[in-house]
Order: structure tokens, then sequence, then C-alpha cells
């Protein structure tokens, strides 16, 4: 490792299935924010097939990149297609042993599945036993979460190889017992604290945040912190990596982002918006109600996704018809009639409504044209109104032209209802 820099990590994500597009990998981005976290920098994030030469060639480019950690993901399972821990063994340089512990453990286990069924072949699951039990030698086996064992497998030389399963919820389950196995841990010792520090903004662009950093670089050297921007939900999220030694200074700069930007700044200590939404709420004591057209519902969802929602969610409508939206929320018929469905008025109506209804403190209301068709050269497509009102007299209403295709201006409402919301609920915030 060079002096300054981070120790270096790849990640290693396995299975055909992820190379069709059939599912979607989970592993590599759940793994790499996990490495972020304990110091090392991600280098690579690798997808291969289930072929041993191609999971081969990945481990000897982490290997040539100077990598001194690198994690898998699947292959561990009985099938012929399994064959992580036989690959990584030759990579190693040792031959597989079969554990006996490990057999029994899994024996165990297998008998309290399908062995316990009776119309499969009793060789069968001996086998797969056996296979699954096979481990490197002078490996480390992880106890399963499900039949399969995880491994720790040192290298002469390096890198450590930690060979998990595929299954999302039995890498997670066994990740805690990996991160406690002595060779693991004795790597984590040489490596730095992460330190990383984030800011989150709300419609900033983000070449705003490249003029201020490109400003700062004339004054100071930023050499020592990496900063990663990231579009996500409508937010603008900015992360400081100091490299060893450069804590201090990411910290001032993190300081002066953040003063730059404050009137879009969300937060500067990693809160997201869900979360500083449900502790606003919380803190006052209020529930809230949503009045939703375009968005069907995606708002509701998005509030009651939070474990303890129920504390602070009184309930919502999907008032998609004009009928809807007057039966259900007490919309005006001839309010709709000449103001049209979607309209900042209607929009008003849709809050007020929802709020009187469900006996809330605040209110949302979303009216918009999400698209492809229906646009009209005054309400075009991407044209949504939102509005929030609270018990209090509070009014905060918007009515932007948001981009995209009929998903985006779906999603978009819902990042901005929410912000809307938070708005009206955090009282610095208020306006
Ligand atoms: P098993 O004993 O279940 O075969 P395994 O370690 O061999 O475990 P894989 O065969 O690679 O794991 O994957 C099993 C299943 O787990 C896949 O079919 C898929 O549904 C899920 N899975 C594997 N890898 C991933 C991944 N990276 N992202 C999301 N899901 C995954
Ligand atoms: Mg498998």
């Amino acid at each position: 490792m060079e002096s300054g820099e981070r120790p270096r990590a790849a990640v290693i994500v396995t299975g055909s299935e992820l190379l069709t597009g059939s599912i979607t990998d989970r592993n590599g981005p759940w793994l790499a924010r996990e490495l972020g976290e304990l110091g090392f920098q991600v280098a690579h994030v690798l997808l291969v097939g289930d072929r041993p030469d191609d999971l081969d060639a990945a481990l000897r480019f982490a290997v040539n990149s100077g990598c001194v950690l690198v994690v898998t993901s699947g292959g561990l399972g009985p099938t012929a297609d399994d064959l992580t821990a036989e690959v990584v063994a030759s990579f190693a340089g040792v031959d597989l042993v079969l554990d006996d512990d490990m057999r029994e453990h899994i024996a165990g286990i297998l008998r309290r599945g399908w062995a316990a069924r009776t119309e499969f072949s009793a060789t069968a699951i001996e086998e797969a036993n056996r296979k699954q039990a096979m481990v490197p030698r002078g490996a480390l086996a992880l106890p399963p979460v499900g039949t399969a064992p995880g491994l720790v497998v040192p290298r002469p030389g390096g890198p450590l190889v930690v060979v998990l399963p595929g299954p999302p919820r039995e890498l997670q389950g066994m990740w805690p017992t990996a991160l406690e196995a002595p060779p693991f841990r004795e790597l984590l010792a040489g490596v730095p604290a992460a330190e990383t520090r984030s800011l989150r903004f709300f419609g900033l662009p983000e070449s705003e945040i490249a003029a201020t950093l490109r400003e700062f670089d004339a004054e100071m050297d930023l050499s020592g912190v990496e900063v990663t921007t990231c579009l996500r939900r409508g937010e603008l999220e900015v992360d400081l990596r100091p490299k060893p030694g450069a804590a201090v200074f990411a910290s001032e700069l993190h300081g002066a982002l953040a003063a730059r930007h404050a009137k879009h700044l969300v937060s500067d200590d990693g809160s997201t918006t869900d979360e500083l939404l449900a502790r606003a709420l919380l803190e006052r004591g209020w529930t809230v109600a949503t009045g939703e057209s375009c968005t069907g519902g995606m708002l509701a969802s998005r509030l009651v996704d939070r474990p303890g929602s129920s504390a602070y969610v009184a309930g919502g409508v999907v008032a998609y018809s004009n009928t809807a939206k007057t039966q259900l929320l007490g919309v005006p018929a001839e309010m709709i009639e000449e103001h049209g469905a979607v309209s900042p008025e209607v929009a008003r109506a849709l809050a007020d409504g929802a709020r009187e209804r469900f006996g809330a403190d605040v209110g949302v209301g979303i009216t918009g044209v999400a698209g492809p068709d229906g646009g009209t050269e005054a309400k075009p497509v991407g044209y949504v109104c939102f509005c929030v009102t609270t018990g209090d007299g509070l009014v905060l209403a918007r009515d932007p032209r948001l981009p995209g295709g009929r998903s985006d201006v779906r999603e978009r409402s819902t990042d901005l209802g929410m912000h809307l919301l938070l708005r009206a609920a955090a009282p610095r915030r208020a306006e």
C-alpha cells in the first residue's frame, strides 16, 4: 500500500444469471458500501459468470491491481455450477479437504430441512452435503446461514479471500461472523477508519458543486480528499473520503461546502430526507395525510416504508378520477371545471381535503400530467402541482415542470412531495 492511500479491496460477484440480466446484483453494492465504511478503497466490483477460468481471471485481476482483500459472492451451493471454493483453493495454491465438523453441521441442517422429506434421494443429499463441506486447506469455514458455509482463505503474499454465499439474506447474515474471523480481524486492524463525511442537497445542480470545488481547488490542495457526487431521488449526495491523515481537512471542506450551499442543504450528517421527516413529525407529534393523483399512492408508500410510521401516517387517498377527487376529498367539481384537475387550486384542495378527512395535522396534495399523453401547451407533460397545508395555516405550493418520462415524473413528484413535507414539518425550514 502506498502511504497516504487506503488499502484496496475488490468484490467479485459470481452467477451467470446476473450476466443474462435475469436478476439484478444486490450483493456487489451492499458489500462495496460495507467495505467503504470499514475504510477500504473499493477498487473494483466485478461480475463474472459461473465459469472457473473467468473467476480465476477476476481473482488475478484483483491481485494485479494491488487489492489486499477480495470478497466473493455466490457459487457455494451443492450443484455442479457452484465452483467458487474449488477455484479459490487453486488460486491460493492449496487443495480441498473434507471438514468433518462442517459436514456434521450441514448434515444437521439438511436433516431438519430437505432430508426430512422422504421423496428426495438420500444419496444425492449426502453428496451435496459432502461437496459443501470441502474446505481449502488452511482456510476457516464460517457456519452456514442457509446450507453453504462461507470461507476465509488466506493466500501467501495476499490477498485475503472471503467467500460468501449468493443469496443476499445469507450473505448479509454471514457478514458479521466473517468480520470476526481472526485473519479478517487482523487485516482490519491495519485499515484506517473511513471518516467519510456526507452532505445532501436538494434542488442543487451537480455543476454548482463542481464550480465550488474548482474555486476551492485554486486556493487549497484538495488532493487529500476523494470527493464523489451522486444524484439520487432528486438529491445531490456529496461524499468526502479523506485519505489517511486528511480527516481534519476533510471536515473543513465539508463545513465550507455546507456553508456555501446552505440554502439547498438537507443534511450534513448523512441523515436522509425520509429520516429527517420522520423525526420532525414525531417531534411535533403531527400526523400526515396524502391526497394523490398522478403519483397513485407512491408518496403514501414511501412514508410507510419506514418502520414505526404508524405513529405519524394517518392515511391517504389515491384520487385519480375527478369524481374521486370530489367525492372522496371534497374537491369542488366547479373548481375542477374552472381550473382543470391539474392546477394549483386542486392541489391545495386535495391537501386540505386529505388533512380534514383524516383529521391529520399536515396534508399534501399532488396532481400532475405524468404523460406521455394528455399534455397541452399550458400544461405540458411533467407539469405537476403540489401543495402542503397544515392545521396552523401554513401553505407551501409548487408547480414545476419535471423532466423525463412517465415513471421519472412520478418518482420525482414523490421526492418533491417528501421535501415539501419536510419543509413544513421542520420549523427552521418553514417559509
Ligand atoms: P445456493 O446454495 O443457494 O446455490 P450459492 O452460494 O451457490 O447458494 P448462487 O447459486 O450463486 O449462490 O445463487 C443462488 C441464488 O441466490 C440465485 O439464484 C439468486 O436468486 C440469489 N443471488 C445470488 N447472487 C445474487 C446477487 N449477487 N444478487 C442478488 N441475488 C443473488
Ligand atoms: Mg448455487
